[in-house]
């Protein structure tokens, strides 16, 4: 148990650990809800905490950064670690088990499966991230099997990630519940990420652009603008930033296709990621009209 928390909460480093303390929880009829995070963690994974403590008797936060889903070396060495602060903060939130398996443990052997989302990857991520999907696909089917969770909590934040899931629940059939919970934002709008922690302060005061882009689009939407046009409009606002618009689309939030006319639409995504300086963030919203 980690010394510097002054009552150590349940936590568990190996896949048989985390097995037999399951077992044990399952015969007693306990439901169980997995939050899966690679740490770093900030309020919205404690959002997700929350909706798990509430609605579960027994909730697994995971912390393991997947070195499958990094298409980029650099931006796995520095994603942020800060696992002495991410328990403290989990045992502020209740009474949560916490799963933080080493990568030996999680990937014994080199995994050989690849997992292809098809049209679901196709946009938006999946052309900018090569290979992303399928390491979040194999972490995730992982980690169902290991924990076996009644409910599983995903964040609206990472809306690609959260179709491509319920895809593979679907597909393999995994018996558990996926509950898809809103983005929080800092007071500004920011969207919360772990690698905000990144940002120095002219990167964070950039950074709420791809917020406003949201926003003004939104507006748009509602003053029924042509699609083309707001994408023109999204495109002229970052010419004017240091940041780096990766890609900007107004999609089906289900199919993640991009529309052409949000007339005959109910609901609508909008779908953001650009760079500061070398750090990549993302962010959405869904508009139901
Ligand atoms: P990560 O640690 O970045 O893999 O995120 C773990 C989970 O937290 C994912 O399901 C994310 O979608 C979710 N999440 C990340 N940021 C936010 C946010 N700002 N609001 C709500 N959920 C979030």
């Amino acid at each position: 148990m980690h010394s510097f928390l002054a009552n150590p909460m349940r936590h568990f480093t190996t896949v048989s650990g985390i097995q037999n303390y399951l077992r044990e929880q399952k015969l007693n009829h306990n439901s169980i809800g997995l939050v899966p995070t690679m740490g770093a963690l900030h309020e919205g994974h404690s959002s997700l905490v929350k909706a798990s403590l509430s609605e579960n008797d027994i909730t697994v936060t995971s912390i393991f950064i997947n070195p499958v889903q990094f298409d980029n070396v650099e931006d796995f060495k520095r994603y942020p670690q800060t696992l002495e602060s991410d328990l403290i903060e989990l045992q502020k939130l209740g009474n949560t088990v916490v799963f933080i398996p080493s990568q030996q443990e999680m990937y014994p052997e080199k995994t050989i499966l690849r997992l292809e989302f098809g049209s679901l990857q196709q946009e938006m991520e999946g052309k900018f991230r090569e290979g992303h999907f399928n390491g979040v696909g194999i972490v995730v089917g992982k980690l169902f099997n290991i924990i076996k969770p009644d409910k599983a909590y995903f964040g609206q934040k990472d809306l690609q990630q959260y179709a491509v899931i319920n895809q593979l629940v679907k597909d393999f059939s995994f018996d558990v519940k996926l509950r898809c919970m809103p983005i929080l934002r800092e007071d500004d709008g920011l969207a919360f990420s772990s690698r905000n922690q990144r940002l120095d302060a002219k990167g964070r005061t950039e950074a709420i652009i791809l917020y406003k882009s949201l926003e003004l689009a939104k507006d748009l939407i509602v003053e029924k603008v042509s699609i083309e046009e707001i994408i023109v409009k999204v495109q002229n606002l970052f010419g004017q930033s240091t940041v780096d618009l990766e890609y900007f689309e107004i999609v089906d939030p289900v199919s993640l296709m991009p529309i052409q006319s949000y007339n005959t639409q109910t609901n609508i995504a909008l779908c953001i990621a650009g760079r500061v300086g070398k750090i990549r963030l993302i962010d959405n919203m869904i508009i139901s009209k």
